[in-house]
């Protein structure tokens, strides 16, 4: 089959041997991806999206409870200010609706709530309130080299120590110790302060969707139907004056542009001939994924809400320590969501389902009660252990370097163009992130196909 696509002056053939040529071969089907496709589509250029795992959506995944409602393992909550994202779900007809929260959460240690005022919580909030402002300016150099956890290692108070610790790694997923201060507080600026990242209402976890954020990936893909082709992992890409080889674990594609939109500790995976140029080359080296643990516990009814404190948001000081939030659909079963990250999310692997099961709702007995113990349904994901997404919720950069700063460089290589959620302008890391990414390259790469078709 041969025809010339629409407004680029690109020929398509698809031939009957193991070789598909295509104009545009996008390499990831998660959002970045998915949105990059569609945004081609729409002027008429033939994509195919090349995805490694066998399902579309990548660090999004929405699974439906044995209640009938729905879950994310993956991204969920869109920010205050995630616009793209809020217009996305509107778009394709999700429900939006705001979390349910407190005013603050519940710092919970063992059987113990630290009240609001207690020297721990004042001494925690003195820090936070520091490292926002202390982001506000450029960090003193030696700030590259020293990681988030040297640092915390002077703040006095063990409790102290404990809460700052358990907020910084369930924000950023970064182990400590492979985190520098500069890492951080530049990912702070980024972010728009400490305030934004770790809020709920008029913060990043602001909303929700009722069917999930991750029906919005699945919707994508279903529209781009046979041009999102799963299992097929893209081990080598040579590109020469003629356009673009991808190898992946099934066939063969000829482009004319590529698009690679995993984050760079993942596109070192594939092998690039000609080599990558060594900016790019330190970036894949100098990041790695973080590592996360989600599940979300399924109940008949939210029945913390009949309680006397009436919420059911915490952030866990105990062993695994991490945050739970009520992300409870509007009218359906009550929903918690748990979050480990770090070092700790990676010991809950050396465990089976009802152990994890029990070191995290074990921890919420005390304030909630028996009845957390019985959720109708529980659902898990280790993102660490996800061989194709690598881990979550972003990559993040090695102590010592800062190549892998936010936004991450996504300067097109020939005819290879990068997207993906790091490297977005606006709330990298983020699926606004990722969406915003995903236009950027659509419009970069159409701009480079009507100039060569010139
Ligand atoms: C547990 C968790 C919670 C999160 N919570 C939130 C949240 O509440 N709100 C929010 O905004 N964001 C959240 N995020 C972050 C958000 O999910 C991501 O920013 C976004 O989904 C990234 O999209 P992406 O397209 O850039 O990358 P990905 O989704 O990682 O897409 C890259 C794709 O490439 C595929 N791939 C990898 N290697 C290859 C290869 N060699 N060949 C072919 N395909 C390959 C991967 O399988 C993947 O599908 C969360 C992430 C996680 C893991």
């Amino acid at each position: 089959m041969r025809g010339e696509r629409e407004g680029t002056g690109v020929r398509e053939e698809r031939c009957t041997d193991t070789t598909t040529i295509t104009t545009v071969a996008v390499v990831g089907a998660g959002m970045s991806g998915l949105i990059a496709a569609r945004e081609l589509r729409r002027e008429g250029v033939d994509v195919l999206v090349l995805e490694s795992a066998d399902r579309p959506g990548g660090r999004m995944m929405a699974e439906t409870s044995v209640l009938g409602s729905r879950l994310d393992l993956g991204g969920q909550w869109v920010g205050h200010g995630h616009h793209r994202f809020a217009s996305l779900a509107t778009e394709l007809g999700a429900e939006l609706f705001p979390m349910r929260t407190p005013k603050r959460p519940g710092f919970v240690d063992g059987p113990r709530r630290l009240p609001p005022m207690s020297p721990t919580v004042l001494a925690a909030n003195a820090v936070l309130l520091a490292w926002e402002l202390r982001a506000k300016r450029p960090a003193p150099a030696k700030w590259t080299g020293r990681t988030v956890d040297t640092w915390l290692r002077k703040v006095p108070g063990r409790q102290t120590r404990r809460l700052l610790d358990v907020l910084v790694s369930v924000t950023t997923t970064a182990d400590l110790d492979r985190y520098s201060m500069d890492a951080f507080t530049e990912a702070v600026r980024h972010h728009g302060g400490l305030t934004a990242m770790l809020s709920t209402s008029g913060g990043a976890q602001e909303k929700l969707i009722a069917e999930g954020a991750g029906t919005l990936t699945e919707r994508l893909a279903a529209d781009l139907g046979e041009r999102v082709l799963t299992g097929r992992r893209v081990t080598s890409i040579h590109h020469d004056d003629d356009g673009v080889t991808l190898r992946t674990t099934a066939d063969t594609v000829r482009a004319v542009r590529a698009i690679v939109t995993v984050p760079p500790p993942m596109s070192a995976r594939i092998a690039y001939d000609p080599p990558l140029p060594p900016h790019r080359t330190m970036l894949q080296q100098h990041t790695y994924m973080g590592s996360v643990y989600k599940a979300i516990a399924v109940y008949e009814r939210p029945f913390w809400r009949q309680q006397r404190k009436r919420h059911a948001e915490f952030i866990l000081l105990g062993h695994p320590g991490g945050a739970v939030f009520d992300t409870t659909p509007p009218g359906g079963p009550g929903h918690l969501c748990v979050l480990v990250a770090g070092a700790e999310a990676r010991e809950l692997d050396s465990t089976d389902t009802a152990g994890r099961h029990r070191a995290l709702l074990g921890q919420l007995v005390p304030h909630l009660g028996p009845r957390v113990l019985a959720p109708a349904d529980w659902h898990e994901k280790s993102w660490h252990l996800d061989e194709h997404a690598g881990g979550g919720y972003a990559a993040l950069a090695t102590p010592g370097t800062t190549d892998g700063y936010l936004p991450m460089p996504s300067q097109p290589v020939g005819p290879l163009h990068w997207a993906g959620t790091e490297t977005a302008n606006e709330h990298a890391g983020y699926v606004e992130g990722a969406i915003e990414s995903g236009e950027r390259v659509a419009r970069e790469v159409l701009r480079s196909l009507r100039h060569t078709a010139l």
